[in-house]
C-alpha cells in the first residue's frame, strides 16, 4: 500500500480503520473485534482509537483484535483534552496502554486544543516518548494558526483533521502548510460519515462510470494528494474490503473536476471544521 513519510522516517499507510463508536455495546464487541482483525488480514495495518470513544470501550475492542498481532499494527490514539496536562498525558497514555494490551503506541495525538497550553502536552509527549511508551506524538483539529504556534523544532508527526468532498476548507492552506513541513495529514471522516456525499449524483455517477463504489470514489479523493492518509470507519465486515479497494482507484481528471462542480474548493480561508 502507498504511505506517507513521517518526519521519523516511517511510513503511514495511505488507508487505515476508524473506530469510534465502536465498543459501545458489549452485544457488537466480537463483531466489531472481527472487523478490526479483518482489517489486519487484509494488509490494512493502521487502526485508529481515541480513550474518548465509547469511554475506553473503542480502545478494548482494539486491544482484544491486535493480541498476537502487535506486530503488524500502526496504532493511533489520543488524549483528551480535559487530561492533556503534564500529568494528566502520562496517566491517561498508562489507561490507554493497558486497554490496548501493549507497551507502546506508535502515533499519539492530543484530540483538540483545550485549556491547557499545548507546550505542557508535548512536554508531556516528549517524556513518554523518552520513556518508550509513544513512538511519535502529533495533533488533531489544528487549524493553520496552531500548527504555526508549534515550536519549529517539536517533532510532531502528523495532524488529523476533519476531509472530505463536503469539507474540504483546509485545502485553502491547513494541507499546503502541512505538505511544506513534511506533516502527514489523516483525514478523519473521510465518508462524511455516510451521509450526503455517498449520495450526491456527482459521486454516484464516478461510481457508476468506473466500476467502484461511491465510498471508493470518496476515499480515493481524499487520499489523491501526497501526504493525506485517510482513515474511514465500519464495522461491518464486507465494507473493510470495499474500502480497502480505494487504494487501486485512481481518479481522472474528469473525475475531480466533476468532483469540484459538486463540492467547489475553497477560494478563502475558513475555520476548520470539526466534528
Ligand atoms: P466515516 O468514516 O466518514 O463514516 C463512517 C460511517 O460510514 C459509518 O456509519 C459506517 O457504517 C459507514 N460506512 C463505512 N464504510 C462504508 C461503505 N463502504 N459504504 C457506505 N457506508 C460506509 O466517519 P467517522 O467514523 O466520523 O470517521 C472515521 C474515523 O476518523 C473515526 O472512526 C475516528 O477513528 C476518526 N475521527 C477522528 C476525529 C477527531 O477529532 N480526531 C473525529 C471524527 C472521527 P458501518 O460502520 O455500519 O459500516
Amino acid at each position: 500500500m502507498k504511505s506517507a513519510r513521517l518526519p521519523d522516517g516511517r511510513d503511514l499507510p495511505v488507508l487505515g480503520l476508524g473506530t469510534w463508536k465502536m465498543g459501545e455495546d458489549r452485544a457488537r464487541a466480537a463483531d466489531e473485534v472481527r472487523v478490526v482483525q479483518r482489517a489486519l488480514e487484509l494488509g490494512i495495518s493502521l487502526i485508529d482509537t481515541a480513550e474518548i470513544y465509547a469511554s475506553g470501550g473503542s480502545e478494548r475492542v482494539v486491544g482484544e483484535a491486535i493480541q498476537g498481532r502487535r506486530d503488524q499494527v500502526f496504532l493511533v490514539t489520543k488524549v483528551a483534552p480535559s487530561n492533556a496536562s503534564r500529568r494528566g498525558t502520562i496517566r491517561a497514555c498508562e489507561g490507554s496502554l493497558k486497554r490496548l494490551g501493549t507497551e507502546v503506541i506508535d502515533l499519539y495525538l492530543l484530540h483538540w486544543i483545550g485549556g491547557t497550553p499545548v507546550a505542557e502536552t508535548i512536554e508531556a509527549f516528549e517524556t513518554l516518548k523518552a520513556a518508550g511508551k509513544i513512538r511519535a506524538w502529533g495533533v488533531s483539529n489544528f487549524d493553520t494558526d496552531d500548527m504555526e504556534a508549534i515550536p519549529a523544532d517539536a517533532q510532531c508527526a502528523a495532524n488529523q483533521v476533519l476531509y472530505n468532498p463536503q469539507s474540504r476548507g483546509i485545502e485553502f492552506n491547513l494541507l499546503p502548510y502541512c505538505q511544506a513541513h513534511g506533516i502527514p495529514v489523516m483525514a478523519y471522516t473521510p465518508l462524511g460519515q455516510s451521509g450526503r456525499v455517498l449520495k450526491h449524483a456527482a459521486i454516484l455517477e464516478i461510481a457508476a462510470r468506473r466500476g467502484a463504489t461511491p465510498a471508493q470514489v470518496a476515499l480515493a479523493w481524499s487520499i489523491r494528494q501526497p501526504g493525506v492518509v485517510t482513515i474511514p470507519k465500519t464495522a461491518t465486515l464486507a465494507r473493510v474490503e470495499e474500502n480497502l479497494g480505494a487504494v487501486n482507484l485512481t481518479l481522472t481528471e474528469a473525475d475531480l473536476a466533476d468532483i469540484d462542480r459538486a463540492f467547489p474548493p475553497p477560494r478563502a480561508k475558513r475555520s476548520l471544521e470539526m466534528i
